[in-house]
């Protein structure tokens, strides 16, 4: 096919149930493509000599390599093309966000639309689920060193993984009853159903990853516990899972405050939750357009978010914000709230405050200030912030480590080493809150460094990974 006739083929987009079936249930919003789909999409990739696509994936994804065989109707070949350097295409095809990465540094982006990557990344990945394709790779011969993971999310996976196939005994420590950190309690199932990660859970376990859910390490066992259990090495991949508060009167101790990552976990481990039929989010990352499309999901019927900034500035992803609105919920931005107002220990609204934007922030962003004498109110039943999150320090209870100013761990920004030598740390715990490819690229830069330092080689010469990406 000439560059042509390539350029002259739209983006294909794929279905979606409708706005009105799917706000009644946690069905998968989006479908896959079918073949003729992928095929056709794909052949919208120009294989450029220097692939910028690359660059813009923070695990490096051979994407022009995948999706050249993908076309020759490959399609195993091209799965493990991406595994190659992904541990998880199944999730990440899903919840990356691809404007950002991938597709957001696509030749074909520059002057049209990207090529769909991500969705022939998911075509695959389902195409090995449909054909019954085995997805887990043979593990290497036991070796005798013991490994400790403290926390299942994806950055602890990767590290298991890996290590697993070296043949390290890894044990994963994980403080919920559920495995799979935020892609179980945190990015609902309309996103990423929970069969995905039952099957990372399965690949894990298939290669002898004990896997111990209901221990909260620093709590039921102390890092110095585990070091003299065996452990020769540790990793810290606990995430980012307190969230911030607004610091407004009335946040503390009103009955209908939740906050987001909190009131996530609640209703994603089967907690039945009723929050009323008005509910107010403040934000505008991924986190907050979770909260409102969970809250409609879950029988609220007035939901909007509020958000300081315009809809431009919106860290979230486009298409979460289009299926946001979609669903009926209300942005109403360029909006902060200042004071939560209440009944008996009851909230009944939230008075809030015009913003307009100033200069420019550190962020490059432009700073949202409030507009004197603007309040207005807003009667709700609930309000859930979902503003940020930080590092909860119980799991380093006992041993001294550094810490930056944010909370997050101090580490060495090529290998993930600790202050301590044999403790490792990567994903949200080193970079706040980000993104399941991030912590998937730092649980590889990890598993190499504690593999070094199990071996006694050193730490930096000739490393295949390192930790210096953009953050
Ligand atoms: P986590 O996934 O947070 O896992 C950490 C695990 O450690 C948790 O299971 C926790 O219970 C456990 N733990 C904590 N303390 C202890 C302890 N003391 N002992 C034992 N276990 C402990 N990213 C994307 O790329 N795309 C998205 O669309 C997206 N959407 C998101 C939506 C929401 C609502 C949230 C909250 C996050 C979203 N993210 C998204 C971000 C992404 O989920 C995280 O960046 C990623 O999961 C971080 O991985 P991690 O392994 O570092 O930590």
């Amino acid at each position: 096919m000439k560059a042509k006739e390539r350029m002259a083929i739209p983006r294909q987009r794929p279905r979606e149930l409708k706005p009105e079936e799917r706000i009644t249930n946690f069905k998968e919003v989006t479908f896959g493509f079918d073949e003729e789909t992928a095929i056709l999409e794909a052949n919208r990739c120009l294989q450029c000599k220097k692939p910028t696509c690359i660059q813009g994936c923070p695990i490096r994804n051979d994407i022009p390599g995948f999706i050249a065989l993908l076309r020759e109707k490959k399609f195993e070949e091209a799965y493990w093309k991406v595994r190659e350097t992904s541990t998880m295409p199944s999730v990440c095809s899903r919840v990356c966000p691809h404007e950002f990465q991938c597709e957001g540094s696509c030749v074909r982006g520059k002057k049209g639309d990207a090529v769909a990557i991500g969705m022939l990344e998911r075509y695959l990945t389902d195409w090995m689920v449909a054909n019954g394709r085995p997805m887990a790779v043979e593990c290497a011969l036991p070796r005798q060193e013991k490994v400790a993971i403290v926390g299942s999310g994806p950055a602890g996976m990767t590290v298991a993984y890996i290590l697993a196939h070296e043949g390290y005994s890894c044990t994963i420590f994980e403080s919920l009853p559920v495995f799979g950190g935020m892609l179980s309690v945190g990015i609902p199932h309309y996103r990423l159903p929970r069969d995905i990660i039952g099957a990372e859970l399965h690949s894990l376990k298939s290669c002898g990853v004990d896997i111990r859910l209901g221990v909260t390490v620093g709590r039921d066992v102390t890092l110095a516990e585990l070091r003299e259990q065996g452990y020769a090495s540790v990793f810290l991949g606990v995430g980012a899972h307190e969230s911030r508060k607004l610091g407004i009167e009335g946040e503390e101790g009103t009955e209908g405050v939740l906050h987001g990552v909190d009131y996530l976990r609640r209703v994603l481990t089967g907690e039945e939750m009723n929050i009323g039929s008005k509910v107010v989010v403040v934000g505008g990352g991924n986190v907050a357009i979770d909260v409102a499309r969970t809250a409609l999901r879950t029988g609220s019927k007035d939901v909007f978010i509020l958000y300081r900034r315009t809809k431009e500035e919106m860290p979230a992803s486009r298409a979460e914000i289009h299926h946001l609105e979609e669903e009926g919920v209300r942005v109403e931005i360029l909006a902060a709230p200042v004071r939560i107002l209440s009944e008996k220990g009851r909230m009944t609204a939230v008075e809030c405050i015009r913003m307009e934007l100033g200069e420019p922030d550190e962020s490059g962003r432009r700073r949202p200030v409030a507009r004197e004498g603007s309040n207005f109110i807003i009667e709700a039943d609930s309000i859930i912030p979902a503003i940020s999150q930080r590092v909860d320090h119980t799991a380093d209870q006992g041993v001294e480590l550094q810490q930056t100013p944010w909370g997050t761990y101090q580490v060495d920004p090529e290998t993930l080493q600790t202050s301590v030598d044999w403790l490792f740390a990567g994903g949200d715990n080193v970079l706040g809150p980000q993104t399941v490819a991030k912590a998937v690229y730092q649980g590889k830069v990890a598993a190499e460094s504690m593999q070094r330092f199990m071996e006694g080689r050193d730490l930096r010469v000739d490393r295949k990974f390192t930790a210096h990406m953009e953050q």
